[in-house]
């Protein structure tokens, strides 16, 4: 039979013209930025894209490279500074091809022995740094979001048997993100959050008083959140102190490091990760900090017996994939069944270029932070919000509002220079640098900083 999809033999015209297109891109340094297009602007440039017919690839092709993709943000261009940018080793990035070209199921030993052996060992190599047993496994998962939902699911099965499914609570940081509320909403749980204060992370004392307060209210905490570091400020809750109210309390202790996890490889940062060897879970998102593409999430259990017990799936056709059980099936895990071989990226990256140039990147970035700290506290016209710990910078410009904020980055992201938005901290705007990406030079914040300088602005 012939497939319809395929090319005919001996035209690999569109095939030479894909590759032609993702080498060009991983050429360029620095890729465009590119910028945020209206719907009406697209519905007008692009139009129609789907046709009974068909566009054929190179004109689908044409239509992605002129239209499309420049309506696209570059997330790995060095001046893409806001939210968490992404920076992918080419070595990665190229494995993504190989990933799709090779139609790997990646849900079972039984069909992706090969590749789950390699996300393994990945998941060890986290495992180990964390400080994490042997017995310790997981799987990665689309993103953070759902990292945190299986490890809490799992929490939260096993608080059942303890405490019924009445009432229960999470106890996390008034700066945990924003997805530990999401998930407790579809989990069916509620949070109850422990004051960060001024130093933006908590503790023992912090997490006590957010435990006996949701106790009075008739709640039942199961499980209590560490962040490491939060995704504004990258700070670290004190996990030792975390663990201990775990210990005392019996509640299943999970680790957010979605973004801030990554610095546990640099060896002087290790100190501020202290506890989280005694978590039950941690994530860790390699498509942030760990150069790898999306989308991918490490997840990571110290008993993953006990995750396999709520997530593993049984019906008459997967059975075969469950008869023996020393085989390590990732879709026992998490909330997935299929899944994309999506720890392969990293793996590949990893392996080719060993784990010390992931220290050495990483550290980087977090020398470059508190050096454009030094910088920022040298200005008048500067505020340093907080002292850094990892490599995310937040600053305020003396006199500026929110409104003054959005039109100077309004005014960078024109100029193709840069993206940074505002963020704020109780309700007092400020601007953040999240620096992950190894092209970022400080030569280009500190023109960033002299644009925020009105009167250097008037020459
Ligand atoms: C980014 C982030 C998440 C969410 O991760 P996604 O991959 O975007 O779903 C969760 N927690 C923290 C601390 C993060 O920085």
């Amino acid at each position: 039979m012939t497939n319809v999809m395929h090319q005919p033999d001996g035209d690999n015209e569109l095939r030479e013209a894909i590759f032609a297109y993702a080498s060009a891109r991983l050429d360029y340094n620095p890729p465009p930025l590119d910028g945020t297009v209206p719907f009406e602007e697209l519905a007008r440039t692009a139009g129609q894209t789907i046709t009974e017919d068909g566009l054929g690839g190179r004109e689908a092709l044409r239509v992605f490279a002129d239209v499309l993709g420049p309506a696209t943000i570059s997330t790995d261009h060095p001046g893409y500074l806001s939210f968490i940018p992404a920076a992918p080793t080419e070595a990665s990035s190229l494995f993504d091809l190989v990933v799709s070209a090779s139609s790997i199921y990646g849900g079972s030993w039984l069909e992706g022995a090969g590749s789950v052996y390699a996300e393994n060992q990945v998941l060890d190599l986290l495992a180990r740094e964390v400080g994490f047993p042997q017995g310790a496994g997981g799987v990665f998962v689309q993103g953070g979001t759902l990292g945190n939902l299986s490890a809490l699911v799992t929490a939260r099965e096993v608080a059942k048997e303890r405490h019924g499914d009445k009432n229960l609570t999470i106890i996390c940081s008034s700066e945990s993100h924003s997805s530990i509320k999401a998930v407790a909403k579809v989990i069916g749980v509620t949070t109850t959050a422990a004051d960060s204060g001024e130093s933006g992370a908590i503790g023992y004392d912090a997490a006590l008083a957010a435990f006996e307060q949701a106790e009075a209210e008739g709640l039942e905490p199961f499980a209590v959140v560490g962040t490491a570091g939060t995704t504004n400020f990258g700070i670290v809750d004190d996990l030792k102190g975390l663990a201990k109210l775990a210990k005392e309390k019996n509640l299943w202790f999970h680790i957010d490091g979605a973004y801030g996890l990554a610095g546990i490889l640099v060896e002087e940062l290790k100190p501020l990760y202290a506890g989280i060897e005694q978590a039950d879970s941690f994530i860790v998102d390699p498509h942030k900090w760990l150069f790898a593409p999306f989308d991918a999430c490490a997840l990571v259990y110290r008993n993953p017996a006990l995750a396999k017990q709520v997530f593993s799936q049984h019906g008459e056709y997967l059975e075969p994939l469950n008869k023996d059980p020393s085989e390590w099936n990732p879709s026992d895990y998490a909330i997935n069944l299929t899944r994309r071989a999506r720890g392969l990226p990293l793996w590949f990256s990893l392996a080719t270029h060993g784990v010390g140039t992931y220290r050495k990147a990483i550290r980087a970035n977090v020398e470059l932070a508190h050096d454009i700290a030094k910088e920022i506290e040298k200005r008048d016209y500067l505020k340093l919000v907080r002292q850094p710990q990892l490599s995310v910078v937040v600053f305020e410009r003396k006199g500026w509002e929110m409104k003054d904020y959005e039109s100077w980055g309004q005014s960078l992201l024109e100029q193709q220079k840069a993206l940074v938005l505002p963020s704020s901290l109780r309700g007092k705007a400020h601007t953040r640098f999240a620096i992950v990406n190894p092209q970022t030079e400080k030569k280009l914040l500190l023109e960033i900083l002299d644009s925020m300088d009105e009167s250097a602005n008037r020459e």
